[in-house]
């Protein structure tokens, strides 16, 4: 299976593909985390990468191909992968047509996760990450045990860099003219399913298998 998830910054993309990965057992290749590895390695590159990010700004083209063409090639893609977070405009789903030319491996489908404005919103400002598990919780929707868990056990809630709402309003802004045409771009190539992101992780993830067959 090789698909594409769509989706505004909040959707949900990240946590949906996580499950599918465990699933499915093919990765989740998110550029996003990608380029935060890179960030966090301090290297030239993850510099100029991080003030970017910060204000919430789309890193170059050709850049993002060249992390994606070299992730795509690993043995574990061989079998399949759940993209996340790429393409994000009109110029990285060609690039990204051509590459999987090359590889002899079409993409499958290109899942729309389709979710309010209201809702984006609340789940971005409210996204933390507990510093000792890794898991995904959220100040407004995870339960207080849930959210207790990770602090009784020494850890911290942490918020992504880019979760201000200045830079949320720019990322927003920017999926809206970058990445919104790409739904044009998979309708007409018949790839395009939708699928409705509000609701709970478990069942968006029924809608998600529904879509995918
Ligand atoms: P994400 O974790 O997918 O929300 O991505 C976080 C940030 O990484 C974005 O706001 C961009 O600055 C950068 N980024 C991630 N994926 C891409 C991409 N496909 N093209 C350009 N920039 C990206």
């Amino acid at each position: 299976m090789r698909i594409v998830l769509l989706g505004a910054p909040g959707s949900g993309k990240g946590t949906q593909a996580k499950k599918l990965m465990a699933d499915k057992n093919i990765p989740q290749v998110s550029t996003g985390d990608m380029l935060r590895e890179a960030v966090a390695s301090g290297t030239r590159f993850g510099l100029k990468a991080q003030s970017i990010m910060e204000a919430g700004d789309l890193v170059p083209d050709d850049v993002v191909l060249g992390i994606i063409s070299e992730r795509l090639s690993q043995p574990d893609a061989a079998d399949g992968f759940i993209l996340d977070g790429f393409p994000r405009t009109t110029q990285q789903a060609l690039d990204l047509s051509e590459l999987l030319d090359q590889l002899g491996a079409p993409l499958d489908a290109a899942v729309l996760m389709d979710v309010d404005f209201d809702i984006l919103m609340k789940r971005l400002t409210g996204r933390r990450t507990c510093s000792l598990t890794g898991k995904l919780l959220n100040i407004h929707f995870s339960s207080q045990e849930e959210l207790d868990e990770c602090l009784n056990a020494g850890g911290e809630l942490i918020q992504r860099e880019d979760d201000n709402e200045e830079t949320i309003a720019n990322r927003l802004e920017v999926y809206r003219t970058s990445t919104e045409p790409l739904i044009d771009y998979y309708a007409k190539r018949r790839k395009l399913k939708t699928i409705n992101a509000d609701g709970s992780i478990d069942e968006v993830y029924e809608r998600l298998l529904e879509a995918l067959g």
